[in-house]
């Protein structure tokens, strides 16, 4: 199968997170993570988003560089096995020489100080999805767990628009209410949550309304799937219940919007079955047991998100 997944916080797990015991072994081609290029490239195809995220309190320093800095390294050291890409051309092109297709996005603004000439930093590098926030409340915006009524400020709204016109994906997740549905207005195309699953399913403020699922899908944006139990469901969870999630989209006329995000290495807890990158097959094959087209899986899996990318670096 084709595998394009949206969010994993991989830099971040290799470079170890302070208070997270020893520092794990290995590299992005192997290691003892969620996710690496060795189980990635056993499948048809394999695109990654990589998410560049830390806060102040990691004594990171300048977190953009020192997070840029160790994924650059990894690229270097593993470039027979994987390319930077910023297009869907670029990714093709990985794929087609058997490499792959590394994409790069920024989560919460304050990885770039809020600033928007570090924006244009990122963007030069490569970063092609802006994560307006993660957990913590920043200058810019609220967010779906702190200071939940504030949405974008007047330069987050400006920074969103810049993150755009650099050829940036605006991603949601982890947004205030009130902050979506700013960026539902502004946008005036696609945006993305990146991991976020149905909040009529799991009432975490992590998930989505059906409006706001409604409203990504009618701008032609994705959603990916977030596999962290806790915004899956209670009690056991399985792949089942993953399964509701995918359902539940797909009766929303998800079709087209629904991808996959599985926030690997970003998150403590897995479905039972599912122990990193090379358990997500076990999704699409119970789907297929269930008869889902191949169409609709290829979609889902894969072309949903390669499509909501620009086709050429601009
Ligand atoms: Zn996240």
């Amino acid at each position: 199968m084709k595998l394009f997944d949206g969010h994993c916080d991989t830099v971040l797990g290799l470079m170890g997170r302070p208070g997270s015991g020893p520092l794990p072994t290995g590299s992005l081609r192997e290691n003892t993570l969620h996710v690496d290029l060795k189980r990635g490239l056993e499948l048809e195809a394999y695109a990654q988003v990589f998410a560049l995220f830390g806060f102040r309190e990691m004594g990171f320093g300048d977190i953009f560089q020192t997070l840029y800095d160790r994924f650059q390294a990894e690229m270097d050291a593993c470039a027979d096995a994987v390319s930077l890409c910023r297009s869907r051309e670029d990714a093709e092109s990985a794929v087609k020489a058997g490499k792959a297709a590394a994409f790069l996005s920024v989560e919460g603004a304050e990885v770039l100080d809020c600033s928007p000439a570090r924006l244009e930093e990122a963007a030069e590098k490569g970063v092609r999805s802006f994560g307006i926030c993660w957990n913590r409340a920043n200058e810019i915006t609220g967010t779906c767990v702190q200071e939940t009524d504030r949405g974008l400020s007047g330069k987050g709204k400006d920074m969103a628009r810049l993150a755009q016109k650099l050829g940036m994906l605006l991603d949601v997740s982890h947004l205030s209410d009130p902050g979506f549905w700013d960026v539902e207005r502004l946008s005036g195309g696609p945006f993305i949550a990146t991991h976020s699953n149905a909040r009529a399913l799991c009432p975490h403020p992590r998930n989505l309304t059906d409006d706001m699922f409604r409203a990504i899908r009618d701008h032609g944006g994705t959603v990916g799937l977030n596999l962290f139990t806790e915004f899956l469901g209670e009690g056991e969870v399985t792949v089942e219940t993953a399964l509701r999630h995918i359902d539940h989209f797909l009766d929303l006329g998800g079709e087209k919007t629904l991808a996959i995000g599985g926030d690997l290495d970003g998150c403590e807890s897995l479905p039972t079955g599912i122990a990193g990158i090379q358990d997500i097959r076990k999704l699409r094959e119970a789907l297929e047991c269930r008869g889902y087209e191949e169409e609709l899986l290829d979609d889902i899996f894969y072309g949903n998100l390669m499509r909501v990318l620009p086709v050429q670096d601009l």
